[in-house]
């Protein structure tokens, strides 16, 4: 696969399709590739056997993601029209590079995010670099707005920073021109012509401030997540801004730079300018996995930190991600996870089960866990999180829960979904 210019057919627009399967960034990524694709001329379509470019963004996250990215360039592959060009692009283009070559053979190119603007004519790649990846909902008065690609943290069983690149922080100037621009268009309606009839007059626009770990902002600029927020409630506008997931180790005392984060973030909320909930990974609930995973937090930090969060702000809503079946977890460490989880409160969690990912140092680790073990490791948190659920909601079983429409606020990537089984 070698890159090469795309030829523009002569008289009349090209047509583009660009989809992915991924995150909230690569969703972000996918909206400012369109656009600059429209800006070069393309027309933009939604149907991919009417498309001459056909771009697919693979999300490479873990194992059950990777298959998802097959079978979505099995779905675009099968309806493609002749002499069409077919390109991969996003996390999974830097991870599964190799695997991909294999499992792909009709793609015409395979190229990271960084490598578009090289082989389609016309795209300008300044704007790809420069410009901030941004979403914008106007039916729902909101946007999402990517503001550091990628993150500073080398986490074990984690291969984003491989395929997303080091960690790239915008200019706070930009993000608050962006968020300014966004906000004063959906108010007075203006973005592609668009009637806000249903919006209420003066009601926020809600921007999530998005990155692989938010809290790593500008240090790649010498700035600071804090200098950001500080920069962004001070700004003119009509916006309420959310932070979409911070690693727990920027709360802990030795990562503090431009002031305490926890009291910015109190600031931010008590001058309803920033939303009170985020998402903070705990990953294990076993120091010594913790160790292993390259986390530089403790279970005991964790704890402390978000009992602390909860006491500054007690409607703050955090979501959670854990990995059950991390090499060498054993019953004891698991256990720790699960009474973790069962004497803190959260809003939304997502529990995986450990896949190795390619590239990752953990999947050179020994001592790997069985689908079996990690299937019942996981459905073992399921039914937790559904036991608090029917307390809080005074449910005496499963089935009362479904009837009264209270869903369980649980993702994972367990093929089986198992809560009925062991409740
Ligand atoms: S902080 Fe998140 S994105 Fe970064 S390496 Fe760790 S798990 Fe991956």
């Amino acid at each position: 696969m070698t890159a090469a210019m795309l030829d523009q057919p002569k008289n009349k627009s090209p047509v583009a399709y660009v989809v992915t399967n991924g995150c909230q960034t690569a969703r972000a990524d996918r909206d400012l590739l369109r656009d600059e694709l429209s800006k070069a001329g393309y027309f933009i379509t939604d149907k991919a056997d009417s498309a001459d470019l056909l771009v697919v963004s693979l999300c490479g996250f873990q194992g059950e993601a990777y298959n998802e990215s097959k079978r979505l360039y099995e779905k675009v592959n099968g309806e493609r029209k002749q002499n069409s060009k077919l390109i991969a692009t996003g996390c999974a283009a830097g991870i599964y590079t190799d695997v991909i070559k294999k499992d792909m053979p009709k793609l015409d190119y395979l190229v990271p995010w960084t490598g578009l603007a090289g082989i389609i004519g016309d795209l300008n790649a300044q704007n790809l670099e420069s410009k901030i990846p941004t979403s914008i909902f106007e039916e729902a008065n909101y946007a999402e707005i990517t503001v550091a690609r990628s993150c500073a943290s080398k986490c074990t069983f984690c291969a984003i920073p491989k395929g997303r690149g080091p960690l790239k922080s915008y200019p706070i100037e930009l993000i608050a021109s962006t968020i300014q621009e966004i906000t004063r268009g959906i108010a007075v309606g203006k973005i592609d012509g668009f009637s806000n009839g249903i919006v209420e007059e003066n009601s926020p626009t809600s921007v999530t401030l998005l990155g692989e770990d938010v809290g790593a902002y500008g240090r790649d600029i010498g700035s600071s997540l804090v200098k950001l927020l500080r920069t962004l409630y001070d700004l003119d506008g009509n916006h309420l801004m959310k932070i979409n997931v911070l690693n727990p180790w920027w709360f802990t005392t030795s990562h503090q730079r431009d002031g305490v984060l926890s009291d910015i973030i109190c600031d931010g909320v008590s001058q309803k300018r920033l939303v009170p909930y985020f998402g903070l990974p705990l990953q294990s609930g076993s120091s010594r996995i913790l160790g292993r995973m390259k986390r530089h937090y403790t279970a005991e930090e964790f704890e402390q930190m978000a009992l602390s969060l909860k006491r500054k702000i007690p409607e703050l809503g955090l979501g959670t991600d854990v990995i059950v079946g991390f090499p060498g977890e054993t019953e004891e460490d698991f256990k720790q996870t699960s009474d973790l989880l069962e004497r803190l409160q959260f809003a939304y969690y997502g529990l995986w089960g450990y896949t190795d990912v390619p590239g990752t140092e953990s999947s050179d680790f020994p001592e790997k866990i069985s689908m079996e073990v990690i299937q019942e490791r996981l459905e073992h948190l399921e039914a937790l999180v559904a036991r608090k659920v029917m307390v809080e909601n005074g449910c005496a079983s499963l089935r009362e829960l479904r009837s009264r429409k209270i869903p369980l606020p649980i993702v994972t990537n367990d093929p089986h979904v198992g809560v009925e089984a062991v409740l």
